[in-house]
């Protein structure tokens, strides 16, 4: 072994030992906690004028990745925050992101699936804790009321310990219970400068299920919710910027299927087989999109959840460069009466 080589190795010894003295040291986690604290008061989407969408959840329910949380995005803009689903660990999402909690506009619910839902009650409790003083609004086709009524009910006891500890002034009794808006397909909501619609998708044997278009001061967003690639999506997404659309990687799944059968897992083998039918297959889902003459297709709600960077490329097979796979985290940016999309 050279000399070099020795002193490197010595020095690299020495630095690892030093490292693990300061990381023990509490000075040096009293000044990293409060830099983290920090951190997190910062609200990174807030300094953006456009229309803005925030992948909170690209994940469906079948199959397990610690980096994809289940159905969610976020649409901000300096006006507006709404979430259009909210799945499991989709909270943890919302709060990495720094989304802005205490001005949350509505939760829009495109069905009533739990992978859809299952996130209402710790987005409830956020905003209420950042600072909402009215009930969150929660909107949604048929059955949103029958959600709600069951969400308020299991957390009701949990609303009365938070403000028995914290007190009415921090979190008002009346802003604790979320209040359901039912609505059919047709204009949700609506201000001078955002318009929200709604459209009914083909999620059969679920029904009601919808999809949303979001437009914004010469922007626009169209969000799937669960379909199978549906005329009536295309037909509302016309012209739009981007659509994010759910998707079905079909060749993964007959992979999974036949794994599943061959080990005599009959049951999980059924269940695949009956996903195949309900969610888009990205081979047919790209030329509907070229034809409504849409500028960006997003996949999400990806069917099954890639386990990892090598059995992404399993979505996006036969389509072009141009298709996008969602990744939790990432931000789209619109800016206003403008053609231009902006990913980071
Ligand atoms: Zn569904
Ligand atoms: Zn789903």
């Amino acid at each position: 072994m050279s000399r070099k080589l020795k002193a490197g190795i010595a020095v690299l010894i020495g630095l690892t030992i030093l490292g693990a003295i300061l990381y023990r040291s509490a000075p040096v986690q009293d000044a990293l906690m409060r830099a983290g604290a920090a951190a997190a008061l910062s609200n990174v989407p807030e300094t953006f004028d456009g229309l803005q969408v925030v992948v909170c959840g690209s994940a469906s329910p079948l199959g397990n990745n610690p980096d994809r949380a289940q159905a969610c995005l976020a649409v901000i803009t300096p006006e507006h925050f709404f979430l259009v689903d909210v799945g499991a660990r989709s909270p943890m999402r919302i709060a990495q992101a720094q989304l802005p909690m205490n001005r949350l506009t509505a939760v829009m619910l495109t069905h009533f699936h739990s992978d859809h839902i299952a996130g209402l009650a710790d987005v409830n409790l956020a905003s209420w804790v950042a600072g909402r003083r009215a009930s969150m609004q929660v909107y949604g086709p048929e059955g949103v009321e029958t959600v709600v009524a069951g969400f308020n009910q299991a957390y009701r006891l949990d609303r009365g310990y938070r403000v028995a500890h914290h007190g009415e002034k921090l979190l008002p009794r009346s802003a604790g219970p979320m209040q359901a808006n039912t609505f059919q397909p047709g204009l949700v909501w609506q201000d001078d400068n955002m318009t929200v619609t709604s459209f009914l998708v083909d999620h059969s044997p679920i029904d009601p299920a919808v999809g949303y278009r979001f437009d914004y001061r010469g922007r626009s967003v169209v969000i799937s919710g669960d379909t199978n690639a549906s005329d009536s999506l295309f037909a509302a997404a016309a012209g739009a910027d981007i659509v994010f659309h759910d998707a079905l990687a079909r060749d993964s799944l007959d992979i999974m299927q036949n794994v599943m059968a061959e080990s005599g897992r009959s049951g999980i083998a059924q269940i695949i087989a009956d996903v195949t039918d309900y969610h888009a297959d990205t081979r047919v889902l790209e030329e509907a999109a070229n034809a409504a003459g849409i500028e960006q297709l997003v996949l999400y709600h990806l069917v099954p959840t890639p386990m990892n960077s090598l059995t992404e490329p399993m979505f996006l097979r036969g389509l072009s460069d141009k298709t996008l796979l969602a990744h939790d985290l990432q931000v789209f940016e619109l800016p206003p009466e403008s053609e231009e999309i902006t990913i980071r």
